[in-house]
């Protein structure tokens, strides 16, 4: 068994993951470690933030380094220095987010040029699952095809098809040992072939499944009302991952509507342009009320920045371009985000999480900063 429902508070789900590299309790929030770092931080950092598995993106380690040293030097655990779960992507969602690098799709795969030097690249199914069993991820997700939001039907259909057609590939290619393979539906949020992508993703049999093509610039509550009706018809017995959202409304949004996985580059990035996430909303610390202000980011966070640092430091840091400012605010907002992540999970276990929810964004709206 390698996910177990724990708890339920309506659509919520409080679980366990199990994985070879150690068990994610869920929901659970997934840091990005885009080019085998979480940007800036120390793995021992991340884990004592609160992470419990990081994603690593196949389509950039494919290109840097490439997937036969990570290999060679034992893999990415050992490469990154990381022996906790890791997830890695299948590359499908940089090669159709960049929308302008993409030559050909077609039923064999996908041609792009590489952000790297320009040159034609082929991700088919089949080198997906390669890619993912020489990094020897914990979990490998499916090639799909992932279109952004307002294209035609006719497109959004044929993404379906073709995520269905190559998952089926996928499903049969070779894994590393002990892997987990994660299927993705796709289908915007239209209701009809959502409901046609889950029903022929899910008859596959992965060990679990993603709501891919959300998130993708769609309304909030577009998005919001999709996740209410798509995550009910994927498999109650296994994971459920919605695909790239990292703000704290948007992790409370999908965890209250039954998602136990979720992953976003937000917390490390909005650190790097000097934000804090915290329970009282965004703060700017270039914003010059924070000059004097002696307080921590947050008072309710135990994070390195905030058990020592003043806001006014911080923002100084940050005005100065100061590596150690970036560094607090990543830390911090993966501390926070975390947090949140784990109060929703104490919530569904105890039955109240639509009381945590309601605290959480009253505080985060009061304007008590
Ligand atoms: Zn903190």
């Amino acid at each position: 068994m390698t996910f177990e429902v724990v708890a339920t508070d309506g659509a919520a789900r409080a679980g366990v993951l199990r994985t070879a590299h150690g068990d994610v309790p869920t929901p659970a929030f997934m840091p990005v470690g885009t080019k085998g770092s979480v940007k800036s931080l120390h793995p021992d950092e991340v884990r004592e933030a609160g992470a419990h598995i990081l994603l690593g993106n196949t389509y950039h380690l494919h290109f840097r380094p490439g997937e036969e040293l990570i290999a060679e030097l034992g893999g990415l655990h050992a490469f990154m220095g990381w022996d906790g779960p890791i997830l890695t992507d299948s590359g499908g969602f940089q090669v159709f987010s960049l929308r302008d690098t993409l030559l050909a799709v077609d039923d064999g795969g996908v041609t792009f040029r590489s952000v790297y030097d320009g040159d034609a690249a082929r991700f088919t199914p089949e080198l997906a699952a390669g890619i993912q069993v020489r990094l020897g991820s914990d979990i490998a997700m499916c090639l799909d095809v992932c279109p952004p939001a307002g294209v035609a039907r006719e497109e959004l259909e044929q993404a379906v098809r073709l995520t269905s057609a190559w998952a089926a590939r996928q499903r049969e290619a070779p894994r590393a040992p002990g892997q987990l393979v994660f299927g993705i539906t796709q289908g915007g949020s239209d209701r009809e072939l959502r409901a046609r992508s889950v029903e022929e993703v899910a008859r596959l049999g992965f060990d679990g499944y993603a709501l891919g093509g959300l998130s993708v610039g769609e309304p909030r509550p577009e998005m919001v009302d999709a996740v209410e009706w798509a995550a009910p018809l994927l498999p109650a017995d296994r994971p459920r991952y919605f695909m790239g959202i990292g703000d704290p409304d948007g992790i409370l949004d999908v965890i209250a509507r039954g998602i136990d996985m979720f992953d976003c580059v937000l917390p490390t990035r909005m650190g790097r342009t000097g934000t804090a996430l915290t329970s009282h909303g965004r703060l700017n610390l270039k914003n010059a009320r924070f000059a004097r202000d002696p307080r921590p980011l947050d008072e309710r966070c135990g994070c390195r920045a905030c058990a020592r640092f003043s806001r006014a430091y911080i923002r100084h840091l940050v005005n100065q371009q100061e590596l150690l400012g970036l560094r607090l605010l990543s830390l911090h907002n993966l501390r926070f985000l975390a947090d949140v992540t784990l109060g929703a999970r104490a919530a569904i276990e105890s039955g109240r999480l639509a009381d945590f929810i309601l605290e959480m964004r009253q505080r985060m709206a009061a304007d008590d900063r």
